[in-house]
C-alpha cells in the first residue's frame, strides 16, 4: 500500500485537495480530525488531561475548553511535555490503526492529510509527499477573509510552522493553489494518474 503524505501551510487548501483525492476513491487519514477525536468526552485522554491540568479545562457540558487548556499547558516546557505525553501516544495509536485498517482492506494507496508532516519529520515514512503551495500573502488574505482570523493571529500561526521552502524541499509533487480553486481538480487528477501508473 502506497502511503501518500499531503501537507501544506495553514490556509493552503489541504482540506480542499484532500476532498478531491477522496472523490477519486482514496481513503484519507485526517490528522486534525484524529487530534480532535481523542479528546472527545468519554475518551481516556480527556479524563487524564482534566486530572493533570484541572477540571476547569472542561466546558460545563464536559467537552474540552481548548483555550483554557492552552493557557495552562503552554506556559513552560514541562507542562507542554505533560500535555504531549497524554495526547501524542493516543494520536499515534489511532493513526497507526487507520493505516493498518486501510492496508487490511486491500487499499492500494492511502492519503495522510497532516499539516505538520514535514515539521515533525513524518514525511520520511511516506512513499510520496504532496505539498499544496500558496504564497504567504495569499494564504494570509484567505485566512482573514474566509476564516475570520485576525491578521495577527494568522501570521502567528504561519510563523509557528516550518518555512515554506523547507516544506517544498520535501515535496515529490507540488499542487499550486495560488490561482482559483477550480484549478485544483486537474492538478489532483494528474497526481492521481501518476500514482495509479
Ligand atoms: P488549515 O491548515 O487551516 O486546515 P487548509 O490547508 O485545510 O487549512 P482549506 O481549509 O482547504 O485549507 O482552505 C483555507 C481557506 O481558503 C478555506 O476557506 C477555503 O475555502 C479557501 N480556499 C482554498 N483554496 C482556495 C482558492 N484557490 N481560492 C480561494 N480560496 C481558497
Amino acid at each position: 500500500m502506497l502511503r501518500i503524505g499531503l501537507t501544506g501551510g495553514i490556509g493552503s487548501g489541504k482540506t480542499t485537495v484532500a476532498d478531491l483525492f477522496r472523490s477519486h476513491g482514496f481513503p484519507v487519514i485526517d490528522a486534525d480530525l484524529i487530534a480532535r477525536q481523542i479528546v472527545e468526552p468519554g475518551q481516556p485522554a480527556l479524563t487524564e488531561l482534566a486530572q493533570a491540568f484541572g477540571a476547569d479545562i472542561l466546558h460545563p457540558d464536559g467537552s474540552l475548553n481548548r483555550g483554557e487548556l492552552a493557557a495552562r499547558a503552554f506556559v513552560d516546557p514541562e507542562r507542554t511535555a505533560l500535555l504531549n505525553s497524554i495526547t501524542h501516544p493516543r494520536i499515534q495509536a489511532e493513526t497507526a490503526r487507520q493505516f493498518a485498517a486501510a492496508e487490511a482492506a486491500g487499499e492500494p494507496a492511502v492519503i495522510y492529510d497532516m499539516p505538520l508532516l514535514v515539521d515533525n519529520g513524518l514525511h520520511e515514512g511516506m512513499d510520496l509527499v504532496v505539498v499544496v503551495d500558496v504564497d504567504k500573502q495569499t494564504r494570509l488574505r484567505r485566512l482573514v477573509d474566509s476564516r475570520g482570523l485576525s491578521e495577527e493571529d494568522a501570521l502567528r500561526r504561519m510563523d509557528a510552522q516550518v518555512a515554506d521552502d523547507v516544506r517544498l524541499a520535501a515535496a515529490d509533487e507540488v499542487i499550486d493553489n495560488n490561482g482559483p480553486v477550480e484549478g485544483l481538480a486537474d492538478q489532483v487528477a494528474a497526481v492521481v494518474e501518476k500514482i495509479r501508473r
